[in-house]
C-alpha cells in the first residue's frame, strides 16, 4: 500500500452529537489503526441525494472524487443519524420506524449514485440512532446493507 492511501472514506453529517459516539464505533469497526478519509458535512448524504441545488450534489462527488482518486480507498462507509437537522429532524417522521424507513432508502440511493460514477465501489450503508445519556450524547449504529 502506498503511503497516501487509505483504508476507508468515511461520510456522516457534521451533528456534533455524532462525534464522540462515532469515534468510539469507529475504532470498535477496526479502523482504529487504519486510516480513513472523513468526510463531515451537513446532512451527509443529504447533498448528494437530496440537494438544495444541482451546485450542491456536484461539490459532494467533487469531494468524494479527491478522496478516492488521492487516497484510493478500499471502501465507502456512509452514515446517516436519526434526528438530522438538514432533513427537518427528527419530528418530521410519523415515528422511528418510518424516520429509519426514509434513511434507508436516501442510503440506498446514495451507494447507487456512487456506483453509478464509480463501478464495483464497496460502499457500506450504516445508521445511527441517538441516545443522551448523563449529559452525554452516545450513538448506537446499526448496519442496513
Ligand atoms: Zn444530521
Amino acid at each position: 500500500m502506498a503511503a497516501n492511501t487509505c483504508e476507508s472514506l468515511v461520510i456522516h453529517c457534521s451533528d456534533w452529537r455524532l462525534e464522540q459516539g462515532l469515534g468510539t464505533w469507529l475504532k470498535q469497526a477496526g479502523l482504529e489503526q487504519a486510516s480513513f478519509d472523513r468526510l463531515a458535512i451537513n446532512g451527509g448524504i443529504k447533498q448528494l441525494v437530496s440537494p438544495d441545488s444541482s451546485g450542491e450534489r456536484d461539490s459532494f462527488l467533487k469531494q468524494i472524487e479527491a478522496s478516492l482518486t488521492q487516497h484510493q480507498p478500499n471502501n465507502v462507509i456512509i452514515v446517516s443519524h436519526e434526528d438530522c437537522g438538514a432533513y427537518g429532524g427528527g419530528g418530521r417522521f410519523l415515528n422511528a420506524a418510518t424516520e429509519q424507513k426514509f434513511h434507508a432508502s436516501e442510503l440506498a440511493r446514495a451507494a447507487e449514485l456512487l456506483r453509478a460514477h464509480h463501478p464495483g465501489l464497496a460502499v457500506a450503508l450504516y445508521y445511527a440512532n441517538l441516545e443522551e445519556d448523563d449529559d452525554e450524547w452516545k450513538v448506537d449504529v446499526q448496519s442496513i446493507g
